[in-house]
């Protein structure tokens, strides 16, 4: 190989089903690290009807991080994206992949570009909850990746940097996003209820009535609600 750097591609892919709230947390303690005023509890969906797919690929070729949505790139500039990249290459570990001949160094993570690839099975940005699918799928995948400890729990604390409500595995069914105590979040994750079969016979239906994007995002919702009801203190 000479005085060059090896050239090669890893690759991981995972799955993320969306979730719907059947108790929905609504408004910001802090909107930075984003914690709720008050918890959600959400069932997670069929992923076969609504889920996000992501694949994520790392190599020493890449001169940045670079992502696409449903085809299209978008920026990784937002916070939300950056946190949960930063949050998760501090938690990488040494990767050994023997079949592929290649060893990624714990610290090498942090120099290593990622580009990301996901597909939304489902309407973007439409009320259904893809940016929890998401960022769930997209954390849960880095992780992959990056050999992260499959510690869901904190793999949805993590994600929660990018948005609530995340659940980073395929068929936790009715869980609680805990919204924490702690002023730094430590302590906001979510923890499964009951799982799967738990209720064999319910069938949610969701009917499409437009998969426009909506014309008020629910981070902007929620910040003006927190500005300005007197009532939200109640409902939390
Ligand atoms: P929704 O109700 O669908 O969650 P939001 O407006 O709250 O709508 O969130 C949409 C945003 O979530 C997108 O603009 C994008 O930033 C992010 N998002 C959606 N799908 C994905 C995905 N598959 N991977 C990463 N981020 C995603």
């Amino acid at each position: 190989m000479g005085a060059t750097e090896p050239q090669w591609v890893l690759m991981a892919t995972g799955r993320s089903p969306t979730n719907i709230a059947v108790i929905k947390y609504w408004g910001k303690r802090d909107e930075a690290l984003i914690l709720p005023v008050n918890d959600s509890i959400s069932v997670t969906l069929d992923p076969d009807h609504l889920s996000a797919t992501t694949t994520v690929a790392a190599s020493p070729a890449f001169p940045s991080d670079r992502m696409w949505l449903n085809g299209k790139e978008i920026s990784l500039s937002g916070g939300r994206f950056q946190s949960c990249l930063r949050e998760i290459r501090k938690r990488a570990r040494d990767v050994d992949n023997e079949k592929k001949g290649i060893k990624i160094k714990k610290e090498d993570w942090e120099k290593l570009h990622v580009h990301i690839a996901s597909y939304n099975n489902f309407p973007t940005a439409a009320g259904l909850a893809s940016s929890a699918a998401g960022l769930a799928c997209l954390v849960f995948t880095l992780g992959k990746l990056m050999n992260v400890n499959e510690d869901y729990g904190e793999l949805s604390s993590i994600a929660r940097y990018g948005v609530w409500k995340c659940m980073p595995q395929y068929i936790w069914w009715i869980c609680e996003m805990v919204y924490g105590k702690n002023d730094d979040g430590s302590d906001s994750m979510a923890v499964q209820l009951v799982n799967e079969s738990h209720w064999d016979d319910l069938v949610i239906i969701i009917a499409v009535v437009s998969s426009k994007q909506k014309e008020t995002s629910s981070t902007g919702g929620m910040r003006d609600t927190v500005e300005t009801s007197p009532l939200l203190q109640y409902r939390a």
